[in-house]
């Protein structure tokens, strides 16, 4: 635990120790109206909390997403991050990407396939993800979004004991957004070297378990 110069535990432990109690509660909502008081309280800005707690629980989560095989983990990506012109068509996960390569989307579907991933969603909102985790029931998540959305996207994964990595949006907003895929890309790849010889071994093709991207 970090102290103050008078022992005193520090203003981010203080913080840190609140937000690990708040995770464990189950909704949303009244989760980010309480971290907005805690943000006035402590007059600090409210992102600054929210990237400090996705940045704790992606140190916390790290060895075991590392550990986790390819095809154990799913990609989410937000609708928000195609380009103006997509051609993605829309199903019952979100959008469908048709590979037009006017997004960095196509090249990060396409190495997860080859690595042989479960899933990856371009969602439209969050609300779809209970329902992912239902059908898919993977170990690990590798999420990309806002800071807000990463937020509340790790508590539903708390509750659902799924281990989280996420890669923050660069340029955030409702529309036409950004990320550092080559971020996103090292993500992706990261395992241990184990579970990679494990998985060379067994490897037989890429696929996934239903046909999502
Ligand atoms: S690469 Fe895929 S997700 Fe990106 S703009 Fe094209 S169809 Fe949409």
């Amino acid at each position: 635990m970090s102290e103050d110069s008078k022992g005193n535990p520090s203003k981010n432990t203080i913080l840190m120790g609140f937000l690990r109690k708040l995770s464990q509660q189950k909704q949303a909502q009244v989760l980010t109206i309480s971290l907005e008081k805690l943000a006035t309280r402590f007059g600090v800005d409210e992102t600054e909390i929210l990237a400090l707690f996705n940045q704790m629980k992606n140190e916390a989560y790290k060895d075991t997403f590392l550990s986790t095989p390819y095809n154990e983990r799913i990609i989410l990506f937000p609708q928000c991050l195609r380009n103006p012109d997509c051609e993605a068509k829309q199903d019952e996960w979100g959008y469908k990407c048709v590979d037009c390569g006017r997004c960095g989307i196509s090249r990060i579907k396409n190495l997860a396939k080859e690595l042989g991933y479960a899933a990856l969603f371009i969602v439209r909102g969050g609300s779809v993800i209970e329902k992912i985790f239902a059908e898919f029931n993977p170990k690990a998540v590798i999420g990309v979004a806002c800071n807000k959305e990463v937020f509340l996207g790790n508590l539903v994964c708390e509750k659902h004991g799924v281990v989280t990595q996420s890669v923050l949006l660069t340029k955030e907003g409702c529309y036409n957004t950004d990320v550092n895929f080559k971020q996103v890309e090292k993500c992706v790849k990261a395992i241990d070297s184990s579970i990679l010889e494990e998985h060379n071994e067994t490897k037989e093709g890429t696929h996934t378990k239903k046909d999502t991207n």
